[in-house]
């Protein structure tokens, strides 16, 4: 089973936006065993759609679109994919009455160009948007082709795909499949790839894929088999291999649990609490402790300090350490950690000071240099990081790696 992905908007061609969507799909599609050959981005233009829709039909099993249905009239993926399976368009009670009454709810007059959105192709499985007022649909087209259509938000693209899509895709597939994934926190793309080449280069089923996230590296272990049971059987011994492999570098193999979720599992588990004082993050790892829910039984209170001032007012950081070193080095970085530590009362402390840039480069030190010093039981451990990327990059990724050091 093969699919395309197709992208329907001139703001992604202009790069006003970035294409998380072909991103999104890429990789359900991927967890799914469905091979993707090719993606394509294409302007809001009907010739360009329709080109890219029938070259995508002659050599694609499914083909998925994102954005253009909506109402406007710029938004014509619909018309066109509709076209291209040789099918009319007709009118879809459900979908007029929910529009109907969305439009009333919000007390808002409906006009004509909404009920566009209530046409459908004759033949497809219309896909009701719990998110917002387009429908998407899943369209029966010609030699047995599935054609998808998603709205563009990803709002609303992301849930629709996964409740409505994923079970009609895995119904095309003789075979269930069954996937884990092995989520990794500390260690680079290149270098997991590197330490399971020979897994990649054997793999059948199951398969192994390592997707790249923020600060993070993600490995899909999927298998097919007739039953959910045989597939999780050729699923299960392959991730423990991995286990083998990365020991506590996984931090789970939980499909929903995130890095923060873990570290707020671990210190409750422990009793124990935590106090930041974060420069170039700014709140972020406070942020994302706090997103998780019940983080306040270990998490009482955090510290922005971002100027030296501050570093001294509040965490006592010695201005002949600030004069001497500079708020971005080891030593500002440990004294930050033992300070937060000292005026808060926690059990671990944790001190991050960085150049997130751009600019801001003084001798030696260059943007995304990152100290992270962590205060508990009477050690500091002080980290010194090198990162890439951009300034939103270079402070998500410091927090990342602060929630791993806490999590040791
Ligand atoms: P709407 O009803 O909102 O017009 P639509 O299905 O017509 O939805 P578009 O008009 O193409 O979709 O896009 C609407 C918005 O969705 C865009 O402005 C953008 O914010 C987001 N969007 C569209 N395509 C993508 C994409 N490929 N990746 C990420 N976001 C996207
Ligand atoms: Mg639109």
């Amino acid at each position: 089973m093969t699919a395309e992905i197709i992208c329907v908007g001139t703001e992604i061609l202009l790069g006003n936006i970035v294409n998380t969507n072909a991103a999104y799909l890429s990789e359900r599609l991927a967890a799914l065993g469905i091979s993707v050959f090719f993606e394509t981005t294409v302007g809001d233009n009907p010739e360009r759609v329709e080109e890219v829709i029938k070259t995508g039909m002659k050599r694609s099993d499914i083909l998925i679109l994102s954005g253009g249905l909506g109402p406007t009239k710029d938004d014509l993926t619909k018309e066109i994919a509709a076209k291209a399976c040789g099918q009319k368009l007709v009118e879809d009670a459900e979908a007029k009455e929910r529009l109907t009454s969305y439009f009333t709810s919000i007390k808002r007059p409906m006009t004509d160009n909404n009920l566009k959105q209530a046409m459908v192709p004759e033949d497809c499985t219309v896909l009701y948007n719990g998110n917002g007022t387009a429908p998407g649909m899943v369209i029966n087209g010609p030699e047995g082709r599935k054609v998808v259509l998603l709205p563009g938000p990803p709002s609303e693209l992301i849930p629709m795909f996964h409740e409505q899509v994923e079970p009609i895709l895995s119904k095309l597939q003789p075979g269930i499949l069954y996937s884990k994934v092995v989520k990794i926190d500390c260690l680079g793309e290149s270098y997991v790839e590197t330490q399971i080449m020979d897994l990649i280069d054997e793999q059948s089923n199951p398969t192994v894929a390592p997707y790249a996230k923020l600060g993070e590296v993600h490995l899909r272990v999927t298998a097919k088999a007739d039953t959910e049971e045989e597939a999780k059987e050729l699923v299960m011994p392959m991730v423990e291999e991995l286990r083998s492999r990365f020991g506590n570098k996984i931090y789970t193999i939980e499909e929903e649990e995130t890095l923060e979720e873990v570290v707020v599992k671990m210190l409750k588990q422990k009793k124990e609490t935590i106090a930041a004082a974060e420069s170039c993050t700014g709140g972020l790892l406070a942020a994302r402790l706090i997103n998780v829910p019940g983080a306040s039984n270990v998490l009482n209170e955090s510290f922005i300090t971002y100027s030296n001032e501050a570093k001294m007012k509040y965490l006592s950081v010695k201005e002949e350490t600030l004069k001497e070193h500079g708020a971005v080095s080891e030593e500002t970085a440990r004294e930050m950690a033992e300070g937060v530590l000292k005026t808060s009362g926690a059990d671990i402390g944790v001190g991050i000071t960085g150049l997130a840039g751009p600019g801001g480069e003084t001798g030696t030190k260059k943007p995304g240099l990152v100290y992270i010093g962590v205060c508990r039981g009477g050690h500091t451990e002080v980290k010194k990081y090198d990162l890439k990327g951009n300034r939103e990059k270079i402070r998500e990724v410091s927090v990342c790696r602060a929630l791993t050091m806490i999590r040791k």
